[in-house]
């Protein structure tokens, strides 16, 4: 099965996934863990690029979905064939929000590239970790230094939640959203609760 990580930068995510491969793996489950953009080999250069260097929003949107195909054919695909579990920290609810609610691509074009890219491929279940910007932005500051898309603006981040929130309300029956204001034992527990269904 596959699961997806979302939220904006600073909402938590890399915290928690480690605690779900493990709850996985110590529910007998082999899990294989992987990120996005980024995941393979060629995904991996294209992320380096995507993150450092400066391009028009659709190459940005393309190269997403370039990093993502072969994610799938290399890494997820398999993995699913074989009867495993595939975590994935981030997915394409990521270029909704980012290319699409913060940097402002079309709905239509977006769709238009998961129709191409994975006409039948979904996750089964995403947890969105949700944060109030002002908390997220506060986590960021305390513990890195900023890439090329985190030092962007305040409303580029609420642009980017709103659409993740409004892609929670869309698709009820597979994004979780996970408060994760709370404790990191609060949130796990609330993960635990979710993958015990
Ligand atoms: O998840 P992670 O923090 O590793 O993502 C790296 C960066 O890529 C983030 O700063 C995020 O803002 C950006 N990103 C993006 N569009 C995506 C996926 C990630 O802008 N579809």
């Amino acid at each position: 099965k596959f699961i997806s990580f979302e939220g904006i930068d600073g909402a938590g995510k890399s915290t928690h996934i480690g605690f779900v491969a493990d709850f996985l793996k110590a529910h007998g489950k082999t899990v294989v863990s992987s990120r996005e953009p980024g995941g393979t080999a060629v995904g991996e250069k294209l992320r380096d690029m995507l993150l450092h260097d400066k391009m028009h929003l659709e190459t940005e949107a393309l190269l997403m979905f370039a990093s993502r195909r072969e994610h799938m054919a290399q890494v997820i695909e398999p993995a699913l064939a074989r009867g495993e579990w595939v975590i994935s920290d981030r997915f394409t609810d990521a270029s909704f929000a980012y290319q699409g609610g913060g940097r402002g691509l079309s709905r239509a074009k977006m769709e238009a590239l998961e129709q191409w890219v994975h006409p039948h491929l979904q996750p089964v279940l995403t947890f969105l970790f949700d944060v109030p910007l002002d908390v997220a932005r506060a986590r960021l500051d305390a513990t890195r230094t900023l890439d090329k898309f985190e030092q962007e603006q305040q409303d580029f981040f609420a642009a980017c939640r709103n659409e993740y929130l409004r892609r929670a309300a869309q698709f009820p029956e597979r994004i979780v959203v996970i408060d994760s204001t709370r404790s990191i034992e609060q949130t796990r527990a609330a993960l635990s609760a979710v993958l015990q269904k």
